[in-house]
């Protein structure tokens, strides 16, 4: 089946193909037929199944068409809600690239930044809002934001939006809406108040259930390097002498850290590319397509301009830097492994990146095996967060509570400390 299968509108079809997308996930196979036909629908999925353009690309597809009725107006006649930030700003990318050759615009509602921008957007008119609860509320008890009009709503990841407490301000944003509309759920667990939820919002909803994407990792080989501050490059020139590395997809946090890496390999003799936003297009696909024929053995990429690119038979992804968001390192090593195929996946991993590795071994319910024998260990005594992880891999469903009893108080400053970089990155 491709997208050309799936009745989706010609302006729609022509940005997949320019994302690359050309044959529908699992999950939008069965979602944009049924959201098009107009059912409330019930994903049970997580972020790496393709979940956003199931919802997205339909959704789009319906405003659209009733945008070019007359009197349509620009009202928020969609919601998208999310528990997090970057969730958030993620789905309006995704939102924003799907439909740039239609007339649907959308917004993100998120907190942590000026509420003027938004506040502007909102003036100009905007068809979906994409937002996180605390500041959708602040700006709805403001009456900035009127939602009266929403015909399709998506509560995304509600599973974790009721982990971090979001449930009742989400009932309170669903009370302001019209009680007849579209409403499509997406959740990776249903634990009892989630279930309960879906009795009383949905109504005959077409349902699917997606394997996790932490078991469709399983296969891929895992390992991580704990190195020591500034030895990065170094252990990737040194990993890159292993000619059995065939291809290698390596991800930095920035633009600059893949220029930087590029030209550091290049000094080595290790052919590789770079491609991240500040590259043309025609950069960018020139840097793939030599990657994907075999000229260059290196592709260095940061995770947006990484979005979408579908290599096959990639041996090795190495995570230069670790992502702080842990869905995003499901993604990348997702991009080996393919069509059954094994794939190894090496992260290196600073002690400031000690907090995001915790958490990615929380999402995938299992501890990343260490490479001991190496010539830049990190020092002794920065291990903290290390010794904590390895000794109790948490499980992906829901954390345990502590026993506090067991609490080693030296480590409770790094830990308050996670806390806190966990907190900041909700929705206020
Ligand atoms: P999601 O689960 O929506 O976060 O998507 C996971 C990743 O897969 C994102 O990087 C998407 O851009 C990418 N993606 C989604 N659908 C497709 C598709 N049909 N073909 C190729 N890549 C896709």
């Amino acid at each position: 089946m491709t997208f050309n299968d799936l009745n989706i509108i010609p302006e729609i079809l022509k940005a997949l193909s320019k994302e690359n997308y050309t044959t529908p996930t699992p999950i939008q196979e069965q979602a944009i037929p049924a959201v098009l036909a107009g059912k409330d629908f019930l994903g049970c999925a997580q972020t790496g199944t393709g979940k956003t353009a199931a919802f997205a690309v339909p959704m789009i597809q319906l405003l659209s068409e009733e945008k070019s009725k007359p009197n349509a107006g620009r009202r928020i006649r969609s919601l998208i809600l999310t528990p997090t930030r970057e969730l958030a700003l993620q789905i309006a990318e995704n939102i924003k690239s799907y439909s740039q050759f239609t007339d649907v615009s959308c917004t993100a509602i998120v907190g942590g930044v000026s509420q003027k921008v938004q506040e502007r957007a909102l003036n100009n008119g905007t068809d979906i809002i994409i937002a996180t609860p605390g500041r959708l509320i602040d700006l709805i008890n403001q009456k900035r934001i009127d939602l009266q009009h929403v015909k399709i709503l998506v509560l995304d990841e509600a599973d974790r939006m009721l982990d971090m407490g979001f449930i009742h301000d989400v009932k309170r944003i669903i009370a302001k809406m019209p009680s007849k509309k579209q409403t499509l759920f997406f959740s990776a667990t249903m634990p009892p108040e989630i279930s309960k939820m879906v009795k009383s919002l949905l109504v005959n909803p077409v349902k699917v259930e997606i394997t996790p994407v932490s078991s469709t990792v399983d296969r891929i080989k895992q390992s991580v390097y704990l190195l020591a501050t500034g030895n990065k490059q170094d252990q990737l020139n040194h990993l890159l002498e292993d000619k059995a590395i065939v291809t290698a997809l390596v991800f930095t946090r920035t633009k600059r850290g893949a220029d930087r890496v590029v030209r550091d390999l290049t000094k080595v003799n290790v052919s590789a590319q770079a491609i991240h936003g500040n590259k043309s297009q025609t950069d960018r696909q020139k840097a793939l397509s030599n990657f994907k024929s075999g000229v260059t053995r290196v592709l260095v990429a940061t995770d947006i301009a990484a979005r979408g690119i579908d290599i096959e038979e990639l041996s090795h992804v190495i995570n230069f830097n670790l992502p702080n968001i842990p869905e995003t390192y499901v993604h990348r090593i997702g991009r080996t492994g393919r069509a059954g195929l094994s794939g190894t996946a090496i992260s290196f991993c600073e002690v400031d990146e000690l907090p995001f590795l915790k958490d990615i071994e929380k999402l995938i319910g299992k501890s990343i095996p260490e490479v001991k024998d190496h010539s830049y260990p990190m020092p002794r005594g920065s291990h903290a967060v290390k010794v904590e992880r390895s000794s109790k891999p948490s499980n992906f469903a829901k954390p345990k509570p502590a026993n506090k009893s067991k609490v080693n108080p030296a480590r409770k400053p790094k830990a308050e400390w996670f806390k806190k970089e966990k907190g900041s990155r909700t929705s206020r």
